[in-house]
Parts: structure tokens; sequence; C-alpha cells
């Protein structure tokens, strides 16, 4: 029987960090990729009815991307397992064990490409990953993987590029897969500048959003994420907070927030996590500690199906109104301190000319 070669990709979780990589390569053996729909509010309500109402949003999400694929007559789904990326650094129980969930809650006639990346336990890394994916379509000529991962490191290293430039998300990723690659224009000066701290499923999925990088584009406020800082510079932000590395996604969440919480030209930081997870949990919890012995202004907007949007505005307004306060009193501040210091210089130098006046006239 001929092998379907077509593999659906459901655009959630993973999508978010892995996709240019994934693309390049999948497209580099010869299989077609066929990406799920946007997330819409069905995608979400679908999802959430599959598993229990404890789960986190990203879960959720995932499954209704899953049935939006198997809805388009997909027949193998990619659903990789990935454990550890590094020695003893880990992905969340529900990452790791994403395949057991999906295979779980979905019961339909389709395949999972289910490869593990377990640099801990099984010594597993890319090749080995990446040889156990092709195989489901039969290739196993490594010279074949190997050039289709070159393929793929090519389009993941423009998409970096472009988006650690400032280049947009989603432009970055389309230009990239379309073997584009652009500088941005001129960087604009806003009044305020708000550090995004979320996971890359979180912040740029539109519809889990809300679109919160538009909305403060909309308000003149100017902002930072994860994306736009080296992995060294997050890694100083995890050892400033006398921290270790131990969640895979925690440099885009500890180390970007560590990192703006003492970026002077940052002027606060809003994280967005879903509710109920764990490892979120404890770094939300770490990092508002920090952001507070900084004295650096932190919202944390907990999210879940049933977030509306009109109270996510209301407090996003709210914050940025507060920042704006604070920044002008802190300038009003600073221009008075140095007012003071002047007038403090000038009257010394009086009394100086003075002294030597009374001096000359003895
Ligand atoms: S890290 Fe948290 S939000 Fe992400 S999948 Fe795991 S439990 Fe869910």
């Amino acid at each position: 029987m001929e092998k379907i070669m077509e593999i659906g990709m459901p655009r959630a979780l993973l999508f978010y960090t892995y996709y240019p990589f994934w693309h390049g390569f999948f497209t580099g053996l010869g299989v077609k990729v066929v990406l799920s729909d946007a997330t819409t509010k069905k995608t979400m309500s679908e999802g959430a009815a599959l598993v229990v109402s404890e789960t986190c949003l990203p879960i959720k999400v995932y499954a209704g991307h899953i049935l939006n694929l198997i809805e388009k007559g997909v027949k193998k789904i990619f659903v990789p397992s990935v454990q550890s990326i590094a020695p003893k650094i880990y992905n969340c129980s529900k990452i790791r064990g994403l395949p057991d969930i999906i295979r779980n809650v979905i019961k339909a006639d389709f395949e999972m490409v289910e490869a593990t990346y377990d640099k801990s336990e099984k010594h597993q890394g890319l090749y080995e990953f990446l040889k156990e994916a092709a195989s489901y379509f039969g290739i196993t000529d490594m010279s074949i993987i190997k050039s289709a991962a070159r393929n793929g490191q090519k389009v993941s290293n423009n998409f970096r590029l472009m988006a650690s430039m400032g280049v947009p998300y989603l432009k970055a990723l389309k230009l990239a897969l379309d073997n584009k690659v652009i500088m941005p224009s001129e960087k604009k000066n806003y009044p305020i500048n708000i550090a995004v701290i979320a996971h890359g499923y979180n912040l740029y999925d539109e519809q889990v959003s809300m679109r919160i990088l538009d909305k403060l584009e909309s308000m003149n406020v100017g902002t930072r994420t994860a994306e736009l800082l080296s992995e060294e510079q997050m890694r100083e932000g995890i050892s400033s907070m006398g921290s270790k590395l131990y969640w895979a996604n925690e440099l885009e969440i500890t180390g970007a927030a560590a990192h703006y919480i003492q970026d002077s030209k940052t002027d606060g930081l809003i994280a967005i996590n879903a509710f109920g997870c764990g490892p979120d949990s404890l770094m939300i919890e770490r990092i508002s500690r920090f952001a507070k012995g900084k004295n650096k202004p932190f919202l944390n907007l907990s999210i879940d199906e049933h977030t509306g949007e009109a109270g996510f505005i209301t407090r996003i307004e709210a914050f940025t109104d507060m920042l704006i306060r604070r920044k002008n009193i802190l300038s009003k501040k600073s221009a008075d301190e140095q007012n003071l210091a002047e007038h403090d210089f000038q009257e010394g130098a009086i009394s100086e000319e003075i002294l030597a006046g009374i001096k000359n006239n003895l």
C-alpha cells in the first residue's frame, strides 16, 4: 500500500517553539505539512469538552486542534513527546505525556507520529527523534534525514534571527517558511515599555492571548518579549535570581522576566499564565517576589477558556495608566532633585565668592 506522505501539525503548544524547524524538516523529507486552522472559540470549547476541567488551557486548545485536523481528513498527526531537552531539564508532565493524553481522549481513525525526545533518561537526542519521526513515512536513510534536518535548521535560524530583531512573531514565521529574511524598519520610541511574559503558545495564539500585543501597541505602549533576548541573557536572568533552570520552558518565563525586571528601560511586566499550570504557578510566584524586591510593577493575568476579553482589557488599561502616572511622578521627582542639586551648587558657589570678597576686604 502506498505510504501517505502528509502530516498534520496542530497549531498549538510546541508548534510555537519548533514549527519552523519541523516544517523545514518534513518538507525536506518530501512530506506535505497540513496545519490546523487558527484557534477559535470552537477549538477551545471542543477541546475543553474532551479533558477534565482542571486541565490547563493549552492542552484543551491542543485537543481542539487535533479534532480540527481529523475533520480535515488528515490521517497522520504529529504528536511528539518532548520529555527532556537537555540533561535534567524537563518539560511539564502534560507536554511529556501528550501522546498518551490524546490517545485517551480522542477515539478516532488517525495515526499519531509520536517521536520521543529525551536527553535525560533515554539519552534520545535530535537525530534519534527525527529518525523515529521519519520512520512513520518509511524513510530510514540517515543522509536524507540529516539533509532534511539541515533544511529545518535553516528555516528555524531565519525565523529566530528575524524574531530577535523585532519582526513580529507571526510575520517572521510566515517569512521564514517562504525562505525569506527581512530586517525590521526603524524602532519606534514609546512613552512606556512593558515586557509581556508568557509561553509562546499563550502569547502568539491570538485567540488565547486576545491579541494583547496589538492592544498594547494601540495604546502606544512598547512591548518586549523573550524572543528579543539571547539565551545567554535569559540564563543570566535566572542566575541573578539565585535560581536554576529546571523546566524546559523556564528561560522564556523566569529568564526573560528576571532580565526585564532589571532593565531600566522596561517600565513594568505583564505575565500571562494558564490557570491550572503547576510550573507557571511556581515560576510566577518567584518572579512576583523578585519584581517586588526590585520595585518593578508586575501584573499577572491568569487565563482559561472562560476568560472574558472585557475584564482582560480593563486590567491591562488600568496597569498601563498606573505605569504612565508612576513614570511621570518619577521623572518629576528626578527633575526636582536635579534642580535642587543645581540650586545647592549655585548657592555653594555664591557663598564661596562672598567668602572670597570678605577675605579680600579684610
Ligand atoms: S507548562 Fe503549564 S500551561 Fe504549559 S502545558 Fe504544561 S501545565 Fe499546561
